[in-house]
């Protein structure tokens, strides 16, 4: 199988003791690929050096929108700089997210502004961590023109799905998947189009269901295979090959030519 884990945290630091064997296990499962989304500023020196390691290793580099008191004014010049300077697949993961408590809407909209320019003046796709903001969200996609990305661990509507899509996005599923509970999400990704689906695991976050281990890793990516095979009319591989097709053409391109 060719799988690839569109979104992977693999540079945290949980990974330090042990990283070149998950490297190891996931080339054994076939996981060829792996993006590893920047969060803040401070780390994308680290997440660079931690890519270097392996060719299955891809950085994006970002600020995250969760992490607002971490970000400075001047940061945005560096990425600007970094993505000059150390070419990542995307710039990522950015985004909106109106969820968390006593959130500033107007600072997230700036900044997720200042980096959707920055996409636009490199021509790259981005990585989006969006929730309780998907039209904003859109709204900005369409004036920046950003024609290309992810939307990760999407958990929408049905008509924003489209709508994503319609702007040529794919859309992220992880291991929420595997959760029974998640009828909503279970149902809304039995019906997508495969040609919008890629799959994640978000790790070191968002355990599996009956996931012994605290940690997530991208070790995990075939029981979201298994899980979505169970809930769609195609096999295993079909997934996972239109899957890592959909990322490939998007963000691997270079790689591939
Ligand atoms: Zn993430």
């Amino acid at each position: 199988m060719d799988l690839i884990d569109s979104h992977c945290h693999l540079d945290f630091n949980v990974f330090d003791d042990d990283r070149s064997t998950v490297l190891a296990n996931c080339q054994q499962l076939g996981i060829n690929d792996i993006i590893i989304p920047g969060v803040t500023a401070n780390t994308w020196d680290r997440l660079l050096t931690v890519c270097q390691q392996s060719t299955m290793l891809h950085p994006a580099l970002g600020m995250h929108p969760m992490f607002m008191d971490q970000h400075q004014a001047e940061y945005i010049d560096q990425l600007n700089a970094y993505v000059s300077e150390h070419k990542p697949v995307a710039i990522g993961e950015i985004g909106l997210d109106f969820y968390i408590a006593d959130h500033d809407k107007q600072s997230q909209i700036e900044l997720f502004e200042q980096q959707l320019a920055i996409a636009h003046q490199h021509n790259l796709p981005v990585i989006l961590h969006v929730r309780k903001a998907h039209d904003q969200t859109l709204a900005l996609l369409k004036k920046h023109q950003i024609t290309a990305g992810i939307v990760h661990a999407f958990s929408g509507s049905e008509q924003q799905a489209n709508n994503y899509i319609k702007q040529g996005f794919l859309l992220g599923i992880g291991g929420v998947i595997t959760h029974e509970r998640a009828t909503r999400l279970r149902k809304l990704f039995s019906s997508l189009p495969l040609s919008n689906i890629v799959l994640e695991t978000d790790a070191p976050d968002m355990p599996l269901a009956n996931m012994p281990d605290i940690r997530n890793t991208p070790e995990n990516i075939p029981r979201i295979v298994a899980t979505l095979a169970e809930l769609r009319a195609e096999s295993q591989e079909q997934i996972a090959d239109i899957s890592s097709q959909n990322v490939r053409q998007i963000f691997l391109q270079q790689k591939n030519a």
